[in-house]
């Protein structure tokens, strides 16, 4: 399908939401880096879990109990078919990237980790990439180490590698940046990882609404995302680990349906992945997520990175043409998301003032506070699209940016 047959208003049907005003105006939701809206299909699977299905997993015979199991199941098969795992029992399901990232830390990472170690990450990681690797260095006396971009915001492949000593553990690394939507190029990094015996992380919250993820082909060793910027509900997530990886893992959580048998002289676990899923979990949300990755599939990647390359293209074209406004983050074949600068305006003022025209955007340091500091910058503004964004839409916002900053001026 070409950018010119794609029915984007057929598709913003989909979304409640989107038919909303702020402030008296039509909403433009430019903010789909930070949490994406939800198709109606989600919050129907979610109504539905509630009103028909309600009941906890794995643990009753009763027919709610198998079809709320199933339905927590079937984002476990969902996940795993959508980023290409060999295996379903690969996908630990988590409440979002922050968790699957955590239980990496905590259960890899820390029981390898000897004083002078290091974590190898990037100067372009969201802090749920670096602060849960610094928490478990600190125990030890190791560190975490990043490796530089360059000014367009792209990673020096040969600085990363320069620093993939026997002293790192594990290296982890954004597929797409949050701030400047630069794509990593994750197979590359995997390949030589795997040549100095160092495992892979891929942080894939950005890339999971916009790329084709085939972890298979990527040759990492972890990889999380977060359902809720891939059109699902808030709390679900997962982590998918190559199967060695996740039996060697001790748990990291402990509490009901991780056990084979708690004994007071000594308890023994589930298998993979159940003994890293303690406790009661979003059941409605994974039947809600498995919706969303439904619906994404049945529109296709493809056709979506077409019409967000499209928009891309047009919103950069218009950005571009206004005087002093400065992009950070302009790597070739980046992902729908950019952040830029606007004269001296403060990026807190200019999205509060297009918020009462109607446009959603992020102001501030975006959970990146390495990267601000390295563009010597306490905050961009952000405009992040999904595939129910339009070309009317950024004509809107570009016009009412012209206007907001004049009354800054
Ligand atoms: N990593 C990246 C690149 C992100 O953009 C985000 C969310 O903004 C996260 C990790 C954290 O995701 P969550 O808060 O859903 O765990």
């Amino acid at each position: 399908m070409s950018e010119s047959d794609f029915d984007v208003e057929r598709i913003r049907a989909d979304f409640p939401l989107l038919a909303r005003q702020v402030h008296g105006k039509p909403l433009v939701y430019f903010d789909n880096a930070n949490t994406a809206q939800k198709p109606a299909c989600v919050i129907e699977a979610v109504d539905r879990f509630y009103r028909n299905s309600n009941a906890n997993v794995a643990r009753a015979v009763h027919t709610l109990g198998e079809e709320a199991t199933a339905a927590y199941e079937s984002a476990r098969d969902r996940l795993a078919r959508f980023i290409n795992a060999p295996a379903r029992d690969e996908v630990v399901l988590t409440s979002g990237t922050t968790q699957a990232i955590n239980l990496v830390a905590y259960s890899h990472v820390l029981p390898r980790l000897q004083p002078g170690d290091e974590i190898l990450v990037t100067r372009m990681e969201h802090h749920a990439n670096i602060v849960p690797w610094q928490l478990v260095a600190e125990r030890v006396g190791a560190k975490v180490v990043p490796a530089p971009i360059t000014q367009a915001g792209e990673l020096i492949v040969e600085e990363f590698v320069a620093r993939l000593s026997p002293r790192v553990k594990l290296a982890a690394v954004a597929h797409v940046s949050n701030v400047l939507g630069t794509v990593n190029p994750v197979a590359v990094l995997a390949r030589e990882c795997r040549r100095h015996g160092v495992p892979l992380l891929v942080d894939g919250s950005q890339a999971a609404p916009h790329l084709a993820i085939d972890v298979r082909a990527l040759g990492c060793d972890f990889y999380a995302l977060t359902g809720h910027k891939l059109f699902g509900p808030t709390g679900t997530g997962m982590l998918w680990a190559k199967r060695a990886h996740l039996e060697a893992m001790p748990p990291f959580f402990g509490g009901g349906e991780m056990i084979r048998e708690v004994r007071f002289d000594g308890t023994t676990f589930a298998d993979p992945p159940h003994r890293f899923e303690a406790g009661t979990p979003n059941i409605a949300g994974f039947a809600g997520l498995a919706a969303a990755i439904d619906y994404v599939n049945a529109l296709g990647i493809e056709t979506i990175a077409a019409h967000e390359q499209a928009l891309l293209a047009h919103a950069r074209a218009a950005l571009g043409a206004m005087p002093g406004l400065r992009f950070v983050g302009e790597a070739p074949g980046k992902a729908p998301v950019i952040s830029f600068l606007v004269d001296s305006a403060h990026a807190h003022d200019l999205a509060t003032l297009l918020d009462h025209e109607g446009i959603a955007v992020r102001s501030g340091h975006h959970c990146a506070h390495p990267l601000m500091q390295f563009y010597g910058v306490p905050a961009t503004l952000r405009a992040s699209l999904a595939f129910y964004n339009t070309h009317a839409e950024i004509d809107r916002f570009v016009a009412a940016l012209g206007r907001v900053r004049g009354l800054l001026a």
